[in-house]
């Protein structure tokens, strides 16, 4: 189910207890599963990010992910009654992962963030394999970031580079990771690290 947001972008009208609640059957089908936040920022750049809005559009999972959008929505048909913060997502996510003996892969935030929000989520969800991270300030090229994050066979990838990098990172390079489970995830390891 989708509702039209704003030029031309779509949201679709799901709940953060929907998405839970769909995992186990998601996970018995190949995906991938791209869940990408849509959030007011976004829409009112929709035109100078065109790679992005198709992106969005395309994306399995398009994430209600702020309250301007469930305003929106209330003046449309099919109406969304409630925010996905990006962040719930991720620790259903992670919860799932741990549950589901997954393999996640961190790619974004500070060296030192991103450390402690490793620590954190090892120290939160034990036995939960972190195949690997890189910082969002790495030297390694594109094409050796997706290196590194398939010889680490993740199942879940969270990129936490901020908007427009993350949308525009996994626009360009999801596909190539072989990976099932995506998220963009703004400052959500800042969050986890503190
Ligand atoms: N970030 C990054 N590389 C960059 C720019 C930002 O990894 O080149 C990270 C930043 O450290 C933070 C996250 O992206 O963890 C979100 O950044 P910011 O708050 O600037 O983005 P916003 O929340 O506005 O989308």
């Amino acid at each position: 189910m989708t509702i039209e947001y704003i030029n031309g972008l779509e949201v679709d009208a799901i709940t953060l207890s929907d998405i839970v609640q769909s995992l186990p059957e998601l996970d018995k089908q190949p995906g991938p599963f791209t869940f990408i936040s849509v959030n007011p920022q976004i829409g009112l750049h929709a035109d100078e990010y065109p790679e992005i809005v198709d992106f969005i559009n395309q994306a399995t999972h398009r994430i209600p992910d702020g309250i301007g959008i469930v305003k929106v929505s209330q003046q449309q048909e099919k109406k969304i009654n409630e925010r996905v913060a990006g962040i719930e997502l991720m620790y259903e996510l992670l919860t799932f992962a741990h549950t589901h003996h997954k393999r996640i892969f961190l790619y974004g935030a500070k060296p030192e963030v991103l450390e402690a929000a490793v620590t954190n989520i090892e120290k939160t969800y034990p036995g939960l394999t972190v195949a690997g991270s890189i910082d969002g300030y790495t030297k390694l090229s594109e094409d050796e970031i997706v290196a590194e994050m398939n010889a680490s066979q993740p199942d879940m990838v969270f990129v936490a580079l901020g908007f427009p990098r993350q949308e525009r990172w996994l626009a360009k390079h999801y596909q190539a990771v072989e990976a099932k489970y995506f998220q963009d995830v703004g400052g959500a390891f800042d969050v986890i690290s503190g």
